[in-house]
């Protein structure tokens, strides 16, 4: 999946979690900073591909992950879920306390990046080490495309989340989005 596509991705998925889930138990005031914070990780993964923009911005530790691991391998599995899960409690612990929205953010955003993934035809090796490739390809070439998929599922995400408003609000969505896909491509 590209950039875009992971962003896109991100955004709408944080849309629904923190309104279907976060929402239950959180104050407002702290679920709705989950988007902006999902943003800061859900490119992350993907440090294992040196073409990569998140590679091209930390290059030294993009160098060390793409000679030990394969694209779509460890970076893409629920080791480095656990392992970002692991670092946060010492950061949290140790270093500087970071709130639970802050937390729940940057795990969200790690998680749809895997979950974007395997919605393609590529899928992840989600259980690394083992070589099973986890894929659900949703997301084809020809039919059902990234561009595509990400455009109705933003869409829809908007429209469960202001459902009241949703006329006015898919409107609005619609005209944008299509002005950022001609920007983007
Ligand atoms: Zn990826």
């Amino acid at each position: 999946m590209t950039t875009q596509g992971h962003l896109f991705f991100t955004i709408s998925t944080s849309f629904l979690i923190q309104h279907f889930i976060c929402s239950q138990f959180m104050h407002h005031d702290d679920w709705w900073r989950i988007i902006p914070i999902s943003i800061i990780t859900c490119l992350l993964p993907d440090i294992d591909h040196s073409k990569s923009i998140i590679s091209k911005k930390l290059k030294y530790f993009s160098y060390i992950i793409t000679k030990l691991f394969n694209h779509r391998g460890f970076t893409h599995s629920l080791c480095a879920i656990y392992l970002i899960y692991y670092i946060l409690q010492i950061i949290s612990n140790k270093i500087i306390f970071l709130k639970m929205d802050i937390q729940l953010g940057l795990i969200i955003g790690y998680c749809t990046h895997i979950i974007a993934d395997i919605i393609t035809p590529h899928g992840v090796l989600l259980l690394w080490p083992l070589k099973i490739r986890f894929k659900l390809p949703i997301i084809t070439r020809h039919l059902f495309t990234e561009k595509f998929f990400c455009y109705i599922y933003f869409v829809f995400s908007v429209y469960l989340l202001y459902p009241g408003y949703n006329h006015i609000l898919i409107q609005f969505c619609i005209k944008t989005y299509i002005k950022l896909l001609n920007n983007i491509y």
